[in-house]
């Protein structure tokens, strides 16, 4: 890297996603107060409301509820942990090839569940950029990262009650004011930077009873948070994975409950998905591309690196007249490297639908292997995301309103799909100026 673009090399960068030594270290959570995992259920509920939030008055009796398992795979539905979501699979539709989309990683599809827009258009296509104004990495977690309206802000001006009940401080922060009513996270870990899910759920209900949003978007962070620490996963997974699974699906059966108790199930959809799946690597499964490339003379000073993970973004940063050069040496360069699935030059790869702020090289890692960069000890942690193999996601529609279907669907459903779905359900139409990439599965 460009020495005057690279702040410090000998430490973790400090804006990643997933990895608590460096999470640990981020700017928000610093500005945040960390208050201790200590007290009563319910407490550090933290609500605020849009100006003029108390004059949504829509008469609609349609309740739709998003509900976010992050970094859950679909076998784990049916791995015996999770016996109540697997019963309100049952009970709904379910997409069994449902996908996450590129990069799949947490904010990226939260965005793209909320929008329906692909990153190419929101300007968020991963956790951790290169911010070529700031010449350093950082997380997508302001409000002016994400570019386009949430169906959470654009049915608040229906005069829809809407709501974001999210576990990740980022997530808090990228969604900013788009709801009616926000939940701040609390209390957050000061390793993970998220809310358990007991107090999420406590939010949630807290957030039903005292406003009655026609729409509610939750994030329940614990199965991800306990997929990065877990260091056998698959078929022996440990201990904290095992137990987050256990206490999500009771979590995900408290909102069920609470709905049937307070009569609101036959007049509601929840909607249930995961924004990425997860994967495990071995400690010599490691794949660094900064040493690689800067090995070549060419690069050596032109190029930074955000990673993501299971992906590594690369982003030329030196004269623009050598960019084209310089883009296919990295690609030839990142493709003979051991663990790497494929490295697309990303403006001539529409089909993957990132935009700049994706950099100029997108690398996947394959199946069992994990980047970890600028050096191979900044990612220690052994479950990631961001590859292809961390794509297929649990993706259902349940409830009791008769727009929810029942059965398996073989349609390929995407993150992408759950703003027109719900937005169809709750008669929010598209914005005509930012038609949907993607489509409602009410009748799929
Ligand atoms: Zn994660
Ligand atoms: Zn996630």
């Amino acid at each position: 890297m460009h020495e005057c673009h690279q702040p410090r090399t000998d430490r973790p960068s400090p804006f990643l996603d997933g990895d608590p030594e460096r999470e640990r270290h981020r700017p928000a959570a610093e500005r945040r107060t960390f208050l201790k995992v200590a007290g009563a259920a319910g407490a550090g509920l933290l609500l605020s409301a849009a100006p003029g939030a108390e004059r949504a008055a829509a008469a609609t009796t349609k309740r739709a509820y998003v509900v976010v398992i992050d970094g859950c795979r679909p076998d784990e539905i049916d791995s015996g942990l999770m016996p109540n979501v697997k019963a309100l699979r049952d009970s709904g539709r379910n997409f069994a090839r449902a996908r996450s989309l590129p990069i799949t990683e947490t904010i990226p599809n939260h965005v793209m569940m909320m929008t329906g827009l692909r990153p190419d258009r929101t300007g968020v296509p991963a956790n951790a950029v290169w911010d070529r104004t700031l010449g350093a990495e950082r997380t997508l977690e302001l409000p002016t990262d994400l570019k386009r309206e949430t169906l959470l802000a654009r049915g608040a001006r229906q005069r829809l009650r809407t709501a974001s009940v999210l576990s990740k401080d980022y997530l808090y922060g990228i969604f900013g004011r788009q709801a009616t009513y926000r939940w701040e996270p609390s209390p957050i870990l000061p390793v993970t930077g998220h809310a358990p899910d007991g107090f999420t759920m406590d939010a949630t209900i807290e957030m039903i009873d005292q406003y009655d949003p026609h729409l509610t978007f939750v994030n329940l962070g614990d199965i991800d948070r306990a997929g990065h620490s877990d260091v056998t996963g698959g078929l022996g997974l440990q201990l904290a994975r095992r137990l987050a699974l256990l206490s999500t699906d009771r979590q995900v059966q408290r909102l069920v409950s609470h709905l049937q108790e307070t009569r609101r199930w036959s007049t509601s959809l929840v909607l249930v998905l995961a924004d990425h799946s997860m994967d495990w690597s071995l400690p010599h499964r490691v794949i660094s591309l900064q040493p690689a490339l800067n090995a070549d003379p060419t690069l050596v000073g032109n190029f930074a690196i955000s990673q993501n993970g299971g992906a590594d973004l690369v982003y030329w940063i030196g004269s623009p007249a050598r960019r084209a050069a310089g883009v296919r040496r990295i690609l030839e360069i990142v493709r003979t490297q051991r663990g790497v699935l494929a490295a697309h030059d990303r403006a001539a790869t529409p089909s993957l639908r990132l935009g700049p702020e994706a950099g100029d090289v997108v690398a996947y890692c394959q199946a069992g292997w994990r980047f970890s960069d600028p050096f191979v000890v900044n990612n220690p942690i052994p479950g990631n995301h961001g590859h292809p193999t961390t794509e297929p996601i649990p993706f259902f529609i349940a409830g009791g309103h008769p727009s929810v279907r029942r059965g398996t669907s073989s349609v390929l459903a995407h993150t992408v799909d759950v703003a027109p779905t719900v937005g169809e359900m709750l008669g929010v139409p598209a914005d005509p100026n930012h038609p949907y990439d993607g489509r409602s599965l009410l009748r799929a």
